[in-house]
């Protein structure tokens, strides 16, 4: 748009709507970069969510239902699986791998019926981490909710009740693969009829959080090598950490990975698919630049190509477990600022109270110190922003959210009438994790699908409360 030729009064208008551009560039929406790319700010400085052509104003949303409240959007989920199913496959024709490609998305990082459900309709098989998830699936398949060509592949330990499970769905016609875990799956597992899987440990490191220097999963690369020959043996499985923070922390664990499974492939002729786990990272961080998926899955495909044909091998199936990379963005959690105080000893910091709790909601920001994007739902062209630390509402000292020791801005709550915070990006492993310290009730949780909003999830009473308590 040229403003040589617009009147004084078109180029002031002009001008307003930089500076709004501006807004939205600062609270980092509107990005695809950083998964905000459904986001804008309406003209009244609302926060806005884009689903096609639906539009929905989560402010208004907000005001209607209370808070606090979680909203998820499950197009989310849907295009994310979609997105990554069909970039694996078009680099695996693209590079001419020979190997098929399955996605599996693991249950425990939001297994909620609206967050699987989506990325079961959209091809996704399943991986389960315990007897009472695999029990979800079992209920799926009887209501016939899904087709039993669906692979479900089982990790976690497995006592008894979950062993059995895992025989009468097999004994259904599902295809159930175990992983196998310890010496005495191993031994179990000699009596399974279908194909099995195996964890290994491997030696190799990555950036990220959960990348322990002690590991008590699976078995050690020399273990497997020693026990040989490991009856049906058709999957191996690693999981290397969550949130890899780097492109190398995927592409080294993969080379070794291969070299191993050449090896083990020459008792094991079965041995077809290798399984590489989770760790897919989000841009929780919407200062910094991060891998993109494309990239990483073309890098992960190229790679497992050049290695297998350097080891002479047949190019194996791939599985990749992620989940935190789907499921992420497709949540946010909204709380309402209900009083502030100063920061003691913090020269210029208030604290803002909210009325929900960080440690109960988003048990990731006291566990690990989760750093999340913090962005206001109204007065998003406030000029005005303070330092705030975040105070939740339980008693508990820990129960706050200050960035890591920094702050974060938001708009000055003594200017305004009423500030709403959304913190983006809650739809991964929170929602298992979520608490009740101090009895406080969970969020209501609503859902945003096909220009509605649901709810999925009452606001808990005090007496459902109570109840989980025993009174
Ligand atoms: C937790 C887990 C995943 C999912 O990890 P993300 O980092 O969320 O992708 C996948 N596979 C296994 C075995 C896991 O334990």
């Amino acid at each position: 748009m040229s403003t040589e030729s617009a009147t004084p009064k078109k180029r002031a208008k002009t001008k307003k709507k930089k500076k709004k551009n501006g807004f939205k560039k600062f609270w980092r929406l509107g990005m695809e970069e950083f998964n905000t790319g459904g986001f804008d700010i309406s003209s009244d400085g609302e926060l806005v969510a884009r689903e096609g052509n639906y539009q929905y104003n989560i402010f208004d949303i907000v005001k209607k239902y209370g808070s606090p409240t979680e909203i998820f959007f499950p197009t989310v989920v849907e295009n994310r699986v979609r997105d990554l199913i069909e970039t694996f496959n078009a680099y695996i024709k693209v590079l001419g791998y020979k190997g098929k490609f399955h996605y599996h998305y693991p249950m425990k990082v939001n297994q909620n019926k609206e967050f699987v459900l989506p990325a079961v309709a959209e091809g996704s098989n399943l991986d389960v981490a315990s007897a009472n998830e695999l029990y979800l699936v079992k209920r799926m398949l009887e209501q016939e909710r899904f087709h039993n060509k669906m692979r479900v592949i089982c990790n976690g330990p497995k006592t008894a009740r979950y062993m059995d499970l895992i025989e009468e769905l097999r004994g259904k016609g599902l295809t159930v693969i175990p992983i196998i875990e310890d010496p005495v799956e191993l031994e179990r597992m000699q009596k399974f009829k279908g194909p099995v899987g195996i964890r290994v440990d491997l030696n190799v490191k990555v950036k990220s959080h959960w990348d322990k220097k002690f590991n008590r999963f699976g078995f050690t690369e020399d273990e497997l090598l020693d026990i040989g020959k490991i009856r049906n043996l058709s999957v191996l499985h690693y999981h290397i950490s969550s949130q890899i923070e780097q492109m190398n922390g995927f592409i080294e664990p993969l080379k070794r990975a291969i070299q191993l499974f050449a090896k083990m492939k020459e008792k094991n002729p079965g041995l077809d698919t290798l399984d590489i786990g989770g760790g897919a990272g989000v841009p929780y961080n919407k200062q910094k630049k991060f891998y993109s998926g494309k990239s990483l899955i073309q890098k992960i495909v190229k790679t497992a190509k050049t290695q297998a044909d350097a080891l002479g091998i047949k190019h194996p199936n791939l599985i990749a477990e992620w989940g935190r990379y789907v499921v992420a963005p497709a949540q946010m959690t909204i709380y309402r600022v209900i009083a502030e105080k100063s920061v003691q000893n913090k020269g210029g910091n208030k604290w803002y109270v909210v009325d929900g709790s960080f440690m109960n909601d988003l048990t990731d920001t006291w566990a690990l110190k989760q750093k999340w994007h913090v962005i206001p739902i109204n007065n998003l062209h406030h000029p005005k922003l303070e330092r705030v630390w975040f105070a939740g509402s339980s008693c508990d000292s820990d129960d706050k959210y200050t960035h890591g020791g920094v702050h974060v801005l938001v708009p000055k709550l003594s200017d305004i009438d009423e500030l709403f915070v959304g913190i983006l990006d809650t739809g991964a492993y929170q929602d298992s994790l979520a608490s009740h310290h101090c009895l406080l009730s969970s969020p209501l949780k609503l859902m945003a699908a096909n220009g509605e909003i649901k709810v999925v999830r009452k606001r808990e009473t005090p007496e459902e409360v109570g109840r989980q308590f025993g009174w």
